[in-house]
């Protein structure tokens, strides 16, 4: 018999709902209602770094509001082309300490893998609006230096899949990290940053959770949800199925003006994520990145805020608020 070509591999769902993503800021505002909000939409802006929004997540904004906190987090606006003292290209310093393997090894025990640098969404307050760093990516070199790196230094028991977001590569490119950090006998825990779960729920399908399920170590998964209405009936089943499957959930969040800067945002952000089996984690100061300074709070403010939050939330509901400090061996309370 002849032998069959192997049938080519069907993009899963969640890969073609990521390229139906909308990219153009005034489909975006036209499908809200709002047109004439194009006139703040920063061309230079959309230059460097282009909106990108799943349509899932455009469904949970509100139509007809220009004030959305969802849309604020997405949307280009001309605020960002001005130069603020202060909010520079390389906020918290990860330029120096990106080492060629695609790796951050900054704090003690654990190590940050720059596994992609593409994500699903691309959120105006990111320090990646200024680092195209696909090259520099840990999945580019078929992880090979970041495994030879962790080899070489038996102290990280803990490893970090970050990006960009690292659910951005297909299952099976993980599955081949998965298989290299088996041969590492000082794994102890696998960590997973990612916004996936909340702007594209669909990317935990069932094979992603065949696969995380069988992982041989603890996994922890830390979202990323700034504001209660991004948590919708596809975000709960999501994390209700990653929590089936043994997962820890675990939440951070950035403290931005305009999307969840007041005791009520925050108090219904936390009781959101308890909901979902989530649990707030950390709350960031911004980064100050060129860019994003309208979407600064003071840091008398923050504190004032969560203070506030404190006297509302049982303690394990208040994140932790803190900063990034470049040479610090830990984020920073505030
Ligand atoms: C934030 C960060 C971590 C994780 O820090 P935790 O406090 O353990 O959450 C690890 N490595 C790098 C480089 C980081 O920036
Ligand atoms: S790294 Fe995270 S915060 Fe930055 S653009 Fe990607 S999803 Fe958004």
């Amino acid at each position: 018999m002849i032998p069959l070509p192997a049938p080519a591999r069907q993009p899963a769902r969640w890969q073609a709902l990521w390229r139906e993503a909308i990219r153009d800021p005034r489909e975006l505002l036209e499908a809200l209602g709002l047109p004439a909000l194009a006139s703040r939409v920063s061309a230079t802006a959309q230059a460097q770094f282009p909106l990108r929004v799943p349509r899932g997540y455009v469904a949970r904004m509100r139509p007809g509001d220009p004030a959305d906190p969802l849309l604020r987090q997405v949307l280009p606006l001309d605020e960002e082309d001005r130069v603020v003292p202060g909010f520079s290209l390389d906020a918290v310093g990860d330029a120096a300490a990106r080492g060629s393997s695609g790796l951050l090894h900054k704090y003690h025990g654990r190590a940050l893998l720059v596994a992609t640098g593409s994500c699903a969404i691309h959120c105006r307050y990111c320090f990646r609006r200024h680092f195209p760093y696909a090259e520099e990516n840990a999945a580019a070199g078929g992880w090979k230096p970041a495994l030879d790196y962790l080899r070489a230094h038996p102290s990280v028991g803990e490893v970090i899949l970050s990006g960009g977001d690292p659910l951005s590569l297909a299952t099976a490119k993980l599955a081949e990290l998965g298989d290299g950090l088996r041969t590492l006998p000082q794994v102890r825990r696998l960590r997973i940053h990612s916004r996936l779960p909340v702007v594209l729920p669909e990317r935990i399908d069932a094979d992603f959770l065949d696969w995380i399920g069988a992982l041989p170590w603890p996994v922890v998964l830390v979202l990323h949800a700034n504001h209660a209405n991004e948590i919708d009936a596809a975000v709960r089943e999501a994390c209700a199925a990653l929590r089936a499957r043994g997962v820890h959930l675990l939440n951070q969040a950035v403290l931005l003006r305009g999307v969840n800067d007041s005791v009520e945002a925050l108090e219904a952000l936390s009781e959101a994520l308890f909901d979902a089996g989530v649990l707030p984690y950390y709350l960031h100061q911004l980064d100050r990145v060129q860019g994003a300074a309208h979407f600064e709070v003071p840091e008398a403010e923050s504190l004032a805020l969560l203070a506030a939050l404190r006297a509302r939330l049982p303690g394990f509901l208040v994140p932790k608020l803190v900063r990034e400090v470049a040479g610090e061996p830990a984020k920073t309370p505030l």
